[in-house]
C-alpha cells in the first residue's frame, strides 16, 4: 500500500499511454492503464482513481461516453485528452463535467501541471476539505465570500456586483475550465446572442482592475473560443 495518488489513463495509442504513466510515475503518482472504454470501465470500478486522464477517442466507443457515465455517480477531477482540435469537443467535454482538457500533442510539464491543478481542485470542493467556502486564497489574490470583497496584496478591488459574481463563481472551481455557456448561465441565467460579448466586456473591465499584465501569472484565464478558468497553480 501506498499513498501517492493514483491516476487512470485511458488511451489507446500506445506509445500516447507509456509516455503518460512512465511521466505520471517519474511525478511520484501512481499510474493505471486502459486502452479502451471497456478497460476503463473495469480499472475505474476496481481502483477508483483519484483522477483520470480520459482520450476521447477510443476504439470501441467514445470517451465522451465513459465521461458521462463516471460523472453520473463520481466527482473524480477527469482531464480530457483530444487531438481534436475542434472547439465544440472541448466544450461538450466540458460541460459534460470534466475538468480540464489538452490538446494532443502536449508537454510534459503542462500535463503535469494541468494535474496537478485538478487533484488541488478536487480537495478544495471535496466533502471534507479544509476549506471552509467562506473565503478564497490563491497567490495575492482573496475573495471574502461573506462581505463579497475581493482583495490583491491586501488591497481592495472595486468591483462591480456582475463582475464580482463572475469572480465568485470562477474560484469556487479553481483550475477548472468553465465554459462561456456555463459562465453565461450562472451570472444571468439565460444565454442570448450578445451574452458572449457582455461576458467578455465584464472579463476585460477584471483583468484591468486586477492590473493583469500580459505574459505574467494572471490569475484568469481565457482559454480561446472555450471558457476562462481561475488559475491555481502556485
Ligand atoms: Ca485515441
Amino acid at each position: 500500500m501506498n499513498n501517492k495518488y493514483k491516476i487512470l489513463v485511458v488511451e489507446d495509442e500506445e506509445n500516447i499511454n507509456n509516455l503518460i504513466t512512465t511521466l505520471l510515475d517519474a511525478n511520484g503518482y501512481q499510474a493505471l492503464s486502459a486502452k479502451s472504454c471497456a478497460d476503463a470501465r473495469i480499472m475505474n470500478s476496481s481502483y477508483k482513481p483519484d483522477l483520470v486522464i480520459l482520450d476521447l477517442g477510443l476504439p470501441d466507443a467514445d470517451g465522451g461516453i465513459f465521461l458521462k457515465e463516471v460523472r453520473k455517480g463520481s466527482r473524480v477531477p477527469i482531464i480530457v485528452l483530444s487531438a481534436r482540435s475542434d472547439e465544440k469537443d472541448k466544450v461538450e467535454a466540458l460541460d459534460s463535467g470534466a475538468n480540464d482538457y489538452v490538446t494532443k500533442p502536449f508537454g510534459a510539464a503542462e500535463l503535469v501541471a494541468r494535474v496537478r491543478s485538478a487533484l488541488r481542485t478536487s480537495i478544495y470542493t471535496g466533502d471534507n476539505a479544509g476549506y471552509s467556502g467562506e473565503r478564497f486564497e490563491t497567490g495575492d489574490l482573496s475573495i471574502d465570500y461573506d462581505s463579497r470583497h475581493v482583495f490583491i496584496e491586501k488591497n481592495e478591488i472595486n468591483l462591480t456586483q456582475t463582475e464580482y459574481n463572475i469572480i465568485a463563481f470562477l474560484s469556487k472551481h479553481p483550475g477548472k475550465v468553465l465554459t462561456y455557456a456555463a459562465i453565461i448561465k450562472e451570472i444571468w441565467g439565460y444565454s442570448d446572442l450578445g451574452s458572449i460579448k457582455k461576458l467578455q466586456v465584464n472579463m476585460a473591465n477584471i483583468r484591468k482592475k486586477f492590473g493583469a499584465i500580459p505574459g505574467e501569472k494572471n490569475y484568469i484565464i481565457n482559454e480561446l473560443g472555450v471558457g476562462y478558468r481561475m488559475n491555481n497553480d502556485e
